[in-house]
């Protein structure tokens, strides 16, 4: 985390945000003249500064690319069909409730300026601050895999997470309609990361596959289904050659037919 100026860049999880963004003193400021803050993405990092800022006299308006602030830690059971998406998504509108003077933009936000201290959005007019928070998450780093940004399937968001969940259902259907396809590695998932995501992804498939799935597709012999959980280690530090749709290089230089693949890295949002 790091201050410039008055713009401070704040990531979610343990990372101590009130200290980052508590505003400056503001003198002689009446109210009706607060300081701008605007705050840059709704995720755990913009929230946590939105509350950090619930009392503070400043003026507040939040901009994110969705009405909703997702969950993440609870995407996988988005993917896996546990939850629903509107279960870990929360509007973010409601969260501003009680703030009149607070404001909030659905809206991608294109650029900043620091020497006109403004905001560039889709669709708006720039946007002025006095403050400004930078709170816009991460994206996946396939740290050059050839083909998995092609044929992944991330877990960054609620989209993906749907994204995921479809593939899979699909698949399955497709398989129950041609079971010959499971020769070939028709039920075989491939998971790239093995935190705590990764690790929860593959369990969460498992059981997905002996519990409600061996229920909706009695004929499939799901027990011939495999996961495979692909972990950097030191001795093997390059698990992910290339990814396709069907196939999977493992870190020996064996391959694997996987229809399904999720990968799961990420890197600063730029
Ligand atoms: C699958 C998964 C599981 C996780 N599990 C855990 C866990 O169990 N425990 C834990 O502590 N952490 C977990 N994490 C990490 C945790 O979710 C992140 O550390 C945290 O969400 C980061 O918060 P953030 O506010 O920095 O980013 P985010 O929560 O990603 O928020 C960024 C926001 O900015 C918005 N945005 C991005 N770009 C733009 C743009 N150009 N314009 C407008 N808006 C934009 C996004 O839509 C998003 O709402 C998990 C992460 C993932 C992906």
């Amino acid at each position: 985390m790091s201050l410039q100026g008055k713009v401070a860049i704040v990531t979610g999880g343990n990372s101590g945000i009130g200290r980052a963004i508590v505003p400056r003193p503001l003198g002689s400021r009446q109210m009706g003249n607060e300081p701008h803050v605007v705050i840059l993405g709704a995720g755990f990092a913009g929230v946590a500064a939105m509350k950090m800022l619930r009392k503070a006299p400043v003026r507040v308006t939040v901009i994110n690319k969705n009405d909703y602030q997702a969950f993440q830690p609870l995407l996988y059971q988005v993917a896996t069909d546990v939850l629903s998406a509107n279960e870990i998504g929360f509007p973010v509108r409601q969260m501003l409730h009680g703030h009149r003077a607070w404001a909030f933009h659905q809206a991608a936000v294109t650029g900043i300026d620091l020497g006109k201290r403004q905001v560039t959005v889709e669709g708006m007019e720039p946007i002025s601050y006095d403050y400004l928070v930078i709170a816009l998450g991460a994206v996946v780093n396939y740290f050059g895999t050839k083909g998995a940004e092609e044929h992944a399937f991330p877990l960054y968001t609620l989209a993906d997470a749907e994204r995921l969940k479809t593939h899979v259902l699909e698949g399955l259907e497709t398989v129950d309609k041609n079971p010959a396809l499971i020769d070939d590695g028709a039920l075989r998932f491939c998971v790239v990361g093995g935190g705590p995501t990764g690790v929860e992804v593959a369990g969460a498939m498992a059981e997905l596959l002996d519990t409600e799935l061996k229920q909706d597709y009695p004929n499939l012999p799901l027990d011939k289904a495999e996961i495979h959980l692909y972990v950097l280690t030191w001795e093997n530090p390059h698990p992910a050659k290339t990814v396709t749709t069907i196939t999977f290089a493992k870190a020996d230089g064996d391959s694997v037919a996987a229809p399904f693949c999720v990968a799961i890295t990420a890197e600063p949002n730029k």
